[in-house]
């Protein structure tokens, strides 16, 4: 039995226990199991917790249970790791591969931040009102592709496409304007029945918890195309999710009230006590911090996201994941996306030594968050974390 001592200051200790899939490296897609991390080891829970829930290749036999039963969990969890733990469940998270930890079956994008949304107005569209009509009373979204979401650490193949040049000329080739989006994406756990909506007292009974997201862009593709159905191809070639999961119970101590809302929403928006989470999100790019986007900023709730995707009936199922959009603050150093802190390319940033406005082939971003974690403590949310490719000839 092993007693796994993890720093004080670890962003991962017994306050956070998140949920992840893992597998030997090298080792096959039939080895993998659903762990939690602890400091710099993770523990295999289907030793563990002795479930066999946990011995599959995704979290979704386990999210289907409901609340109760996750709450449980965390509970045996914690008493668990207060503990020892087998020798066979424990192993250095260096030599394990992180796996996408669910079976997305709909992806989700949001665009919550009223700061993001404001400055993408101005910037793509300079002659008109930042915010459209709508905006400030439902939170726009558009349904991504699922099958393209991958996870922390993979690749990320320069898209190619269709773009407009600035002489107003049709050419194709890959991204010249290829961006990152910080977001916070959450998961469902129960899904609900076509036909339904998930009313906002009960998302807490849907949601199971939340994963950073970088929802890669390339604006170039994005700005011809998007007119008037939404994102398409710009968005479609990759989404990258944390390989870990941070159960909503990690972060009761996060949640604040949400900044005021104006005009008030419609009725099914509206929460007997509206809430946000006080995270604080960081964005790496080659190694340099460039930007601190607050996510206690952001206008709609998650709880409101989860109801206007269900209002008109749509279903949910496990495994879901919807993402918050862009977090972006009021200041420029809280930006969450290329296109914002270089403003349309127009004010280049200074990174490592050069002027950078948005993503070269071999360039890395690393997006990273903490919260309050209960106890006192600070949580860190899994990292996601990609390399950009040199697009493909043909
Ligand atoms: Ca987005």
């Amino acid at each position: 039995m092993a007693r796994i001592d993890v720093p004080e200051d670890s962003p991962f200790g017994p306050d956070h226990l998140p949920y992840g899939v893992c597998a030997p490296r090298a080792g096959e897609r039939g080895g993998a199991r659903v762990c939690t991390r602890l400091g710099d080891v993770v523990v295999d829970l289907s030793l563990a917790l002795d479930d066999p829930d946990f011995a599959n290749a995704s979290l979704d036999a386990f999210l289907a249970r409901g609340v109760r039963h996750w709450r449980d969990t965390r509970d045996r969890l914690r008493a668990l790791v207060d503990g020892a733990i087998p020798d066979a469940a424990v192993h250095p998270l260096a030599e394990m591969d992180s796996l996408l930890p669910i079976r997305i079956g709909d992806y989700v994008d949001f665009y919550a931040s009223i700061d993001h949304a404001t400055n993408l107005g101005l910037l793509f569209r300079p002659d008109s009102e930042p915010l459209l009509p709508n905006w400030r009373y439902l939170p726009v979204g558009y349904h991504g592709r699922a099958g393209t979401v991958v996870v922390s650490g993979t690749d990320i193949r320069r898209p190619r496409g269709q773009r407009r040049t600035d002489s107003g000329a049709v050419d194709f080739g890959p991204s010249r304007r290829l961006d990152i989006e910080a977001e916070l994406g959450f998961v469902i756990g129960v899904g609900s029945a076509l036909g339904t909506s998930i009313a906002t007292g009960e998302f807490a009974d849907h949601v199971f918890g939340v994963a950073l997201v970088d929802d890669w862009s390339a604006r170039d593709i994005q700005a011809w195309e998007y007119q008037p159905l939404g994102p398409f191809l710009g968005k479609s070639f990759a989404t990258s999710m944390a390989a870990w999961i941070t159960p909503l119970s990690a972060l009761e101590s996060a949640r604040i009230p949400l900044p005021d809302q104006h005009p008030e929403p419609l009725p099914y928006l509206r929460e007997t006590e509206n809430w946000g989470l006080d995270i604080a999100i960081s964005v790496s790019w080659n190694g340099t911090l460039v930007s601190t986007p607050p996510y206690a900023r952001m206008y709609w709730s998650p709880a409101q996201m989860l109801a206007h995707l269900t209002v008109n009936g749509a279903a949910t199922r496990t495994g879901d994941l919807y993402a918050s959009g862009t977090v972006s603050g009021p200041d420029p150093s809280e930006r969450g996306s290329f296109i914002e802190l270089s403003w349309g390319g127009s004010a280049p940033i200074a990174l490592n030594g050069e002027q950078r406005t948005f993503l070269e082939d071999g360039d890395e971003v690393v997006i990273t968050a903490t919260a309050p974690g209960t106890g006192g403590s600070r949580i860190g949310l899994g990292e996601v974390r990609g390399r950009v490719l040199p697009a493909h000839e043909r």
